[in-house]
């Protein structure tokens, strides 16, 4: 048998058919003879068979059994079986065929005749291989497919199936208005800590199970994204997120889990749908994360400003760094008044940012975003470098100086060189501690009392005076007050905005100036702006006064011009 031809498989013939065979297919099959079944079988393992052809004429060969278990056969059954009958024999071809021959032809074999069957029957095999192929490939991609549309845990939609339904969704009904709907659970990884895995789980699936019962598929979709949240996007009518909320709720709790556990939404109603749904889901997850970590408001709406303050926070923080390279940032100096005397005694160094598409951003923008990112530790180095330098350039020029006060952020305490920062600054500048104040606000002292204690002992030690401040603004300013040893308490401007119309708020200033002086502290109250206010202040004591009334902060020019009038430079 010559090696690289397929094989076609002669069962039952005698030596002038094989030898016809051969001679017809020596270019194209070689012929092997099967002298029976088990013969047969055993080739057909080993090799590439194209065809088995069964002569009905055999002698000591049942070749009708022969074909019946060929064709039966699962291995098998994929090689075309053909029957080589003898001339008129209608039953017999009949019968193979019924067995599952799916050819035959009659002998004396035409050459042509045969070489055709044989051509055609292969063809129809390999076609319907073909389509069999197909078949099972369609099948596997369909399932491929599932597994990569459907989170297998819940039975829900995938992010990427969910953002192409829902477009499809909103697209198909152009006037119906739809709301986007973000869920999250609180807590969940805590549970997930807490309790086995299948805890988590269990909840997961019993919220989807939720959302498949409630949600009409042809009118609304859902999504698991990730983790624990869920994204719904419903006709807007059809939403009542109280009573969704509420009945996520009570389904979780019927899971009897000895943890509260309860869902958080934020909602994004369309109003544009040209909107690609990522960033609509974006925004209802924005407006989510404005309720995070309060337990009261369970949900909340977006609107448009919550995305603005996002994109100028974007905006804030890719450009801080070449901010700070580029000189955007420079101090303006507050002026500071003592009520009795009406004369300059300090200066607050307050930051400025002058951006050069966005113009001057206010710190009450940046600071907050830069506390969050870290920013701030080498911002207000820069403060402080600025506060220094400006303080050499008027002892250069023969002025006498107030002392400046800066901002110390609570980060700047996580830094281990803090203290020798500020001492090489002094050294740098030669300039001496007391004229850099420094102003701590009681954030400091709830992230970590005992290292802030000690590091304001080394400030005082150098010589720095160390100021509270926007002292009342929040819970522990008290507890602050007593356990570390400040020179000056700054009064928060909220004391001050009161007085005016109250007699109750004039009382607690009072007390605030007299507690101070009890304490031999300084006192500033920030935020002076009318006449009145200064005159029930200047009443109270000896205070320094830091506010509109006087001054607002000044660029260094137009502080040193004031300044210079008042001592006569
Ligand atoms: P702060 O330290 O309490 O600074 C006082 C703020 O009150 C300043 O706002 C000042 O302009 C404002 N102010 C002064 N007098 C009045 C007044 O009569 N009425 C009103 N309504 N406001 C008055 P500014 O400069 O916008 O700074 C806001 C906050 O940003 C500062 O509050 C401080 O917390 C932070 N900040 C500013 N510069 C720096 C800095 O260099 N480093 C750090 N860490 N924070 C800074
Ligand atoms: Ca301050
Ligand atoms: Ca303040």
């Amino acid at each position: 048998m010559d090696k690289d031809l397929p094989a076609l498989i002669l069962a039952g013939a005698d030596e002038n058919i094989r030898a016809d065979l051969e001679n017809i297919f020596a270019d194209k099959y070689s012929v092997v003879e099967a002298a029976d079944e088990a013969a047969c079988l055993e080739f057909i393992a080993g090799n590439s068979v194209k065809v088995v052809i069964v002569a009905l004429f055999a002698e000591n060969f049942d070749s009708f059994e022969f074909i019946k278990n060929l064709a039966h056969d699962d291995r098998l059954r994929e090689i075309p079986i053909m029957a080589i009958i003898d001339h008129g024999d209608d039953e017999g071809a009949a019968r193979a065929l019924d067995l599952g021959a799916m050819e035959f032809f009659t002998r004396p074999l035409s050459r042509a005749v045969v070489r055709h069957r044989v051509h055609n029957v292969l063809a129809r095999y390999e076609n319907r291989r073909h389509r069999i192929e197909k078949v099972a490939r369609d099948q596997y991609l369909t399932e491929l497919q599932h597994y990569i549309d459907i989170d297998s845990l819940t039975g829900l939609y995938r992010r990427g199936t969910f953002y192409k339904k829902a477009a499809d969704l909103m697209h198909a009904n152009p006037y119906v208005p739809y709301a986007i709907v973000y869920l999250d659970i609180s807590c969940f990884k805590v549970i997930n800590d807490l309790f086995h895995i299948d805890t988590g789980n269990r909840i997961l699936k019993t919220t989807a199970d939720y959302f498949k019962r409630t949600l009409n598929p042809r009118v609304g979709l859902c999504s698991r994204v990730e983790a624990d949240h869920f994204i719904l996007c419903v006709p807007q009518d059809t939403l009542d997120i109280e009573k969704l909320i509420c009945e996520l709720d009570i389904t979780i709790q019927s899971l009897n889990i000895s943890h509260n556990i309860l869902f958080y939404a934020g909602v994004y109603i369309v109003t544009d749908i040209s909107l690609p749904i990522d960033q609509m889901c974006d925004r209802a997850s924005m407006a989510l994360r404005k309720i995070k970590g309060n337990y009261v408001t369970r949900y909340a709406y977006y609107d448009a400003s919550l995305r603005e303050r996002m994109l100028k926070e974007q905006m804030i923080v890719r450009d801080m760094d070449f901010a700070l390279k580029d000189n955007q940032f420079t101090i303006f100096l507050q002026p500071i008044y003592n009520s009795k005397t009406k004369t300059i005694v300090s200066a607050e160094a307050l930051v400025r940012w002058f951006h050069p598409e966005s113009g001057m951003i206010s710190p009450g923008y940046f600071i907050p975003v830069f506390e969050r990112n870290g920013f701030i530790v080498r911002l207000d180095r820069f403060v402080w470098e600025a506060a220094c330098k400006f303080l050499r350039g008027q002892l250069d020029a023969g002025k006498p100086v107030v002392p400046v006060s800066v901002n110390v952020s609570r980060l700047n305490f996580y830094s281990f060189d803090l203290v020798i920062f500020l001492l090489n600054l002094i050294k740098k500048y030669n300039i001496e501690p007391w004229m850099l104040k420094l102003e701590v606000t009681e954030s400091a002292y709830t992230d970590n009392p005992q290292q802030l204690s000690s590091i304001i002992r080394q400030f005082k030690e150098i010589g720095f005076p160390v100021l509270m401040d926007d002292f009342g603004s929040g819970y522990s300013s008290l507890n602050m007050l007593k356990n570390l040893q400040f020179d000056v308490l700054k009064v928060d401007m909220a004391f001050v905005r009161e007085i005016e119309q109250s007699e109750r708020a004039r009382k607690i200033l009072r007390t605030i100036i007299e507690l101070a002086e009890e304490l031999k502290m300084g006192v500033v109250t920030e935020g002076v702006e009318t006449q009145t206010q200064l005159d029930y202040i200047t009443e109270m004591g000896d205070v320094d006064i830091q506010g509109y009334y006087f001054s607002k902060p000044l660029p260094l020019k137009d502080f040193i011009e004031l300044f210079d009038k008042q001592t006569g430079n």
